[in-house]
């Protein structure tokens, strides 16, 4: 009997998997990569900084540190290059931003603004259009999920069932559970959003967001291992092209590529920057943000073998290494989860749906 099946092909599947390996649990991959995109169209970036009120996103230091560590050994492990550090540009427009940025940058988010203060004059920024003066957010950069995802399924090919995994064909027993002849002592579901279709834990409360993003071509553009920052981005691609992000929808709920996307897209494009471009590619996917914007890991009420990871929204390059290390070591050492992510914060739901 193996210790887990895991539902999912995107990337709370595939983090879950390198961290059960890393453990030596011994595991089934149940996933159909292409019920949803979320994974795939991800431009992956991850930054410590919230830009709105100038200060550190959730747990920064260790998610940065963690993620570092773990991708790192992934890279390794796949032999890909997978992550790369880059800076973010954030231009000045107003003296009270430049003022704020400095003195913050000295104290509370020393490490994490580089304090110079740089001016507008590099050749790489030709064509961009950014203030007189601009700062760095140190400490992100972005990690090549698709290329993640492809490498990560090549490596557990002999794990891998590529398939629709059907709800009702799961069998529940008291110490295992059992799917078309896979007996398993437990099962964890990294379904994403369409964790809205599984039976067992179609209660947790998802307010999932439809993102757009472009490719495009702009050959008089130079910009390169960094990413620049407006109400929106852009950032070079390992093929010389660009992706331009991204949008946020809570009604449409389709992977579907839409004209208001590109729209939205093209007057983000307009503000960063200045030359020509050809739209090469559209792309949606739909992020699984939670109602409390927290990752949602754990238990489920009733079977004590069903475990979910989900929830990790906008930023699951950033949440999933950190978490997933806290989800094994809860079922593997019974370390207790951090109660802002465990899904016995929303058991009240379950127990609502039930009565
Ligand atoms: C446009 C856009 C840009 C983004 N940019 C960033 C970014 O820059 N940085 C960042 O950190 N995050 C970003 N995100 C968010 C990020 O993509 C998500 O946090 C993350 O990918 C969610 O991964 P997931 O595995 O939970 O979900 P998903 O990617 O949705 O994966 C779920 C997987 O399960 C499979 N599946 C579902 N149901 C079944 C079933 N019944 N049987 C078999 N397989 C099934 C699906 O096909 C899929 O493979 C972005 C998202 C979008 C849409």
């Amino acid at each position: 009997m193996i210790d887990f099946i895991i539902v999912g092909r995107g990337l709370a599947a595939s983090v879950i998997a390198h961290t059960l390996h890393n453990t030596n649990s011994s595991f089934k991959i149940i996933g159909d990569a292409d019920l949803s995109s979320c994974s795939k169209v991800a431009a992956g970036i991850w930054n410590p900084i919230v830009f709105k009120r100038l200060t550190k996103s959730w747990l920064a230091d260790e998610l940065i540190e963690h993620l570092n560590v773990f991708y790192t050994a992934c890279e390794k492990r796949l032999g890909k290059k997978l992550i790369t550090q880059r800076s973010i540009i954030r231009s000045f427009y107003e003296e009270q931003e430049k003022k704020l940025w400095s003195a913050k940058a000295n104290i509370d988010l020393k490490g994490f603004l580089d304090p110079i203060i740089y001016s507008n004059n590099s050749l790489e920024l030709e064509n961009c259009k950014i203030a007189e003066q601009f700062g760095l957010v140190q400490q992100s950069g972005n990690l090549n999920v698709a290329e993640f995802l492809n490498a990560t399924t090549n490596f557990f090919k002999e794990q891998l069932v590529d398939e629709t995994f059907d709800h009702a064909q799961l069998k529940i027993n008291a110490d295992h559970v059992s799917y078309k002849g896979i007996n398993a002592k437990n099962i964890i579901f990294c379904e994403g959003y369409l964790v809205k279709n599984n039976p067992f834990f179609n209660w947790i409360p998802l307010k999932p967001a439809k993102g757009e993003t472009l490719v495009i071509s702009a050959p008089d553009l130079k910009i390169k291992d960094h990413i620049l920052n407006k109400n929106g981005f852009i950032m070079d691609q390992p093929d010389g092209n660009y992706k331009v992000g991204a949008t946020y929808e809570w009604t449409d709920l389709t992977e579907e590529k839409s004209q208001k996307g590109r729209a939205e897209l093209e007057e983000k494009l307009a503000q960063l920057i200045n030359c020509n471009y050809t739209i090469l590619d559209q792309q949606a996917g739909v992020r699984p943000s939670s109602s409390d914007r927290r990752p949602i890991i754990g238990l489920h009420p009733e079977y004590n073998n069903l475990f979910i990871f989900n929830g990790l929204g906008t930023k699951g390059v950033m949440l999933a290494p950190y978490f997933a290390k806290k989800f094994v070591n809860f079922y593997l050492q019974k370390e207790t989860l951090p109660p802002e992510v465990n899904v016995g914060r929303f058991y009240s739901l379950y127990a609502g749906e039930k009565k």
